[in-house]
């Protein structure tokens, strides 16, 4: 691409940020839609946060996502909170619009949009999702007032009943647990969704999964929010089992359309933006 005067920047902010896949989606997207925009990331340490924040804003950043460690500490710094994002307590998204920013958290519409996409639309169902941390905060807080019922399994109890607890006084009946193989062979077969979002089986520990393929029905939906790799230990129980299975490239990719949604006022091609990941996947085999 040509950088200009009026070329408009966006980016990354998160410790690491160098395996992050956001710029080959959002890049892909601004070719595509021939706009005059690249994302970029930018490493910033914890210490730097502040410093970081107010560079961007000066800079006349138009708007940037936000990964770990800083979901949480840039909720200081930030104008405003859509509601969504202020229950959950996390920002993944930020919008720079005359001067001020904008806090949203796109995870949780994002797993929404991929349950509906593969036609098991979370409303009236029985949803259990496994963590309470981060993303499962964000997918809990989405899915609470559309499911007939929910239940939150977390290996340390103490986190999954306070999140069901939080969820509770926000307006929604929720069950939190701790993850244990008592509670999951409690749990699982009343489920019709399962949401794996702890970050067991994820890359380097790719032999793990919190579920077996003995509690897994076919009538089930598996989702497994953990992306690295793409076919998870979980997911293939869940095949190997006759249940519809999810991917958390999905997610990924929903949450990055939601961000550049935000940013732009356009919806950008679903295809394209998996597509690039997906080749840059095949490219480091
Ligand atoms: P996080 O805030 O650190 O939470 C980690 C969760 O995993 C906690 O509930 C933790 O339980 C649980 N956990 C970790 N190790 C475990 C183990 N050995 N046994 C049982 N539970 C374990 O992380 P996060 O940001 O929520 O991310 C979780 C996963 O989701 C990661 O794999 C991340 O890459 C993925 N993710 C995917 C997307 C997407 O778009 N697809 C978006 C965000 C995150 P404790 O509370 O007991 O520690």
């Amino acid at each position: 691409m040509v950088i200009t005067g009026d070329t408009r920047i966006y980016g990354l902010i998160g410790d690491p940020v160098e395996h992050s896949l956001s710029p080959l989606m959002h890049n892909a997207a601004f070719k595509e839609l021939n706009l005059n925009c690249v994302y970029i990331p930018f490493h910033v340490r914890s210490t730097e946060l502040s410093r970081a924040v107010k560079g961007l804003q000066s800079l006349g950043i138009s708007g940037f996502n936000v990964t770990i460690p800083h979901k949480i500490p840039i909720v200081k710094y930030l104008d405003e909170v859509e509601k969504e994002a202020s229950n959950i307590g996390a920002i993944n998204t930020v919008a720079i619009q005359k001067g001020k920013l904008l806090g949203y958290n796109t995870d949780g519409t994002g797993a929404y949009r991929a349950l509906r996409a593969a036609g098991s639309d979370p409303r009236d169902k029985n949803v259990t999702i496994l963590g309470a941390g981060g993303a499962a905060r964000a997918v809990a807080f989405h899915l609470a007032p559309l499911s007939r019922n929910l239940v939150i399994l977390n290996r340390t109890r103490k986190k999954a009943v306070s999140l069901a607890l939080e969820l509770h006084k926000a307006g929604w009946d929720v069950t939190g647990r701790g993850l244990t193989p008592q509670t999951l062979s409690e749990e699982v077969p009343e489920t019709d969704i399962l949401i794996n979002a702890t970050s067991l089986g994820m890359y380097p520990e790719v032999d793990k999964t919190p579920v077996g393929r003995d509690l897994i029905h076919p009538k089930m939906t598996v989702f497994d929010i953990v992306y690295d790799p793409p076919q998870t230990t979980l997911l293939q129980a869940a095949n190997e089992a006759g249940a519809k299975s999810i991917g958390g490239l999905q997610m990924l990719v929903y949450q990055g359309v939601l961000a550049f949604e935000i940013w732009t006022g356009k919806t950008p091609s679903m295809k394209t933006m998996t597509r690039a990941i997906e080749e840059h996947a095949r490219r480091s085999l």
